[in-house]
């Protein structure tokens, strides 16, 4: 799954990966959907163990464009485990309370404790994303917050929070098909907003927007995976892979147990 992670340093062309996957896929659809069922299972028991250690943080950033489906990732990739010590932020529109903070006030008490996952559903990203397409803070003000973001990761990062973040990378065609999808099913209205249609015409600055984050704050630290989003069964795919193996690598174990317990006699 390298192969989607951003080098840090390295200048990432959006317009030059292929939303679909393409050649690069690693398998079909059947076998995919398969995979992704074991991983599940692998993911259940690596999010008990991270729990029972109660040592790491597990801090798990979506971001996309709408209909990007960081909802039907969330739901897909973390199905079957167990919601105690796996909790969902999502960031919305800013309140007054929150416009009247720095941009990070909000975000920081929704990190994880320790033996948590928590997965942001959208970020502190929207602000240097919507805010910049939409000029809600002058330039100078949003030009300086790829530092303090990544300055902030890190300051996670050494209190032994890992980072993962991932960005659902759909075509512009797609989203039409996923519009129009919403727009024709009644079940689907609820997801329907006329505000995303506006969105849509700022596609191109959105992607340029996107492709300064995934350029300036891809770090050793907290790395972006661009994830091929065309194909759903292959998005969750590559995330649920990306976050076993990184699990896998932080070596967990179940905290020792109390000394003597072989003689215990339960009556
Ligand atoms: P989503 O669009 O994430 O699937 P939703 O449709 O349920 O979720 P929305 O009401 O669309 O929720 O809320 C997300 C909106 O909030 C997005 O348009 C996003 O750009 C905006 N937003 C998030 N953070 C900020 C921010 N810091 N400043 C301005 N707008 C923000
Ligand atoms: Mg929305």
């Amino acid at each position: 799954m390298d192969q989607y992670r951003v080098e840090p340093g390295s200048s990432v062309d959006l317009s030059a990966l292929d939303p679909s996957g393409g050649d690069a896929l690693t398998c079909g659809k059947r076998e995919g959907k398969a995979a992704l069922r074991s991983l599940n299972v692998e993911l259940e028991s690596l999010q008990e163990l991270l729990y029972a250690q109660g040592k790491h943080k597990i801090l798990i950033v979506l971001q996309a464009m709408d209909t990007g489906g960081k909802d039907g990732t969330i739901r897909s990739v973390f199905e079957g485990v167990n919601p105690q010590g796996v909790s969902v932020a999502s960031f919305k529109k800013p309140t007054e309370t929150e416009l009247a903070h720095d941009y990070l006030w909000r975000v920081h008490p929704r990190t994880p404790g320790s033996g948590q996952i928590v997965i942001f559903n959208r970020s502190h990203y929207e602000d240097v994303l919507v805010v910049r397409v939409h000029d809600l803070v002058p330039a100078e003000r949003w030009e300086k917050r790829y530092e303090h973001i990544n300055n902030f990761e890190q300051l996670l990062v050494d209190e032994g929070t890992t980072i993962l973040k991932f960005f659902l990378h759909i075509s512009k065609d797609e989203q039409k098909e996923r519009l129009e999808d919403r727009l024709a099913t009644p079940e689907k209205h609820w997801k329907f907003a006329t505000g995303d249609l506006a969105e849509r015409e700022r596609w191109d600055d959105y992607q340029a927007a996107y492709e300064s984050v995934l350029t300036r704050t891809s770090t050793e630290a907290a790395p972006w995976y661009v994830v091929p989003a065309d194909r759903k069964w292959y998005r969750n795919l590559v995330i649920s892979q990306v976050i076993v193996d990184t699990l896998n690598g932080l070596n967990m174990a179940y905290p020792a147990a109390e000394d003597g317990l072989d003689d215990v006699v339960v009556v």
